[in-house]
C-alpha cells in the first residue's frame, strides 16, 4: 500500500528550465503532460526494478501534489483549495526508450517506476517547497517551486481544464536538473524538507 491510491498520476515534463536544457529540449510554452499508470506505484523502501528492455533508467526527483477533492475546471486562484497535501515522488524514466519510442507510455510506465511517500504532508506552505535528489548519499538535484516554469496553481488550472481530478489523484510537477542513471544496488532518495525523505533501492529484473 502506498500513501496514495490515485485514479491517475498526471505528470508534467520540462517544468524547470535548467532540466529542459540538460536534455537538449526547448522550454515549453504550455505545460507538457503525460500519465503514469497507477500500477507503477511503490512505497518507501521498496525496490525500483530495472527492466531488461532498458539500458538507461534514470531517477527524477519531484514534488508530488495530492488532490483532496474533485477538481474540474478550477481557476489558479482557487486551485490550492483542492489540494490535500504534498509527497515526495520519483518519476523513474527509461531515458533510452523515451527517446526511441517518441511516445512516453513505456518509458515512464514500468512497474515500480513511481515511488511515492513516505507520507502526505498537510498544512505545509507550498510556496517554500524544495526538492532534493540524492544517489548513494550524494546530492544530485536541488530545486524549488520558485524555479518552476508553471507554478502549482497554474498546473492545477491547466490539468483540471482537460481532465477531472479526483480525490487522491497525484500530480508530479517536474524535475530539476541533475537527473542520472540508476544501477542495481543503488540507493536513491527524494527529500522535500518539511514533508519527508523517500528512499528506494534499485535492483535488476530477475534478481530476488
Ligand atoms: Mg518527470
Amino acid at each position: 500500500m502506498t500513501v496514495v491510491q490515485p485514479s491517475k498520476i498526471v505528470c508534467v515534463g520540462r517544468n524547470y528550465a535548467a532540466h529542459a536544457r540538460e536534455l537538449g529540449n526547448e522550454v515549453p510554452k504550455q505545460p507538457l503532460l503525460f500519465l503514469k499508470p497507477s500500477s507503477s506505484l511503490i512505497g518507501p523502501d521498496e525496490a525500483i526494478v530495472i527492466p531488461r528492455a532498458s539500458q538507461q533508467v534514470e531517477y527524477e526527483s519531484e514534488i508530488g501534489v495530492v488532490i483532496g477533492r474533485r477538481a474540474r475546471k478550477v481557476s489558479a486562484a482557487d486551485a490550492m483549495d483542492f489540494v490535500r497535501g504534498f509527497t515526495c515522488a520519483n518519476d523513474v524514466t527509461a531515458r533510452d526508450l523515451q527517446k526511441s519510442d517518441g511516445q512516453w507510455g513505456r518509458a515512464k510506465g514500468f512497474d515500480t517506476f513511481c515511488p511515492v511517500g513516505p507520507q502526505v504532508a498537510e498544512g505545509v506552505d507550498w510556496t517554500t517547497l524544495e526538492v532534493i535528489g540524492r544517489l548513494n548519499g550524494s546530492e544530485r538535484q536541488r530545486g524549488s517551486v520558485r524555479d518552476m516554469i508553471f507554478p502549482i496553481p497554474v498546473l492545477i488550472e491547466y490539468i483540471s481544464g482537460i481532465m477531472t481530478l479526483e480525490a487522491g489523484d497525484l500530480i508530479l510537477t517536474g524535475t530539476p536538473e541533475g537527473v542520472g542513471k540508476l544501477a542495481p544496488g543503488d540507493l536513491v532518495e527524494v527529500e522535500i524538507p518539511g514533508v519527508g525523505i523517500l528512499r528506494n533501492t534499485v535492483r535488476g529484473d530477475g534478481a530476488p
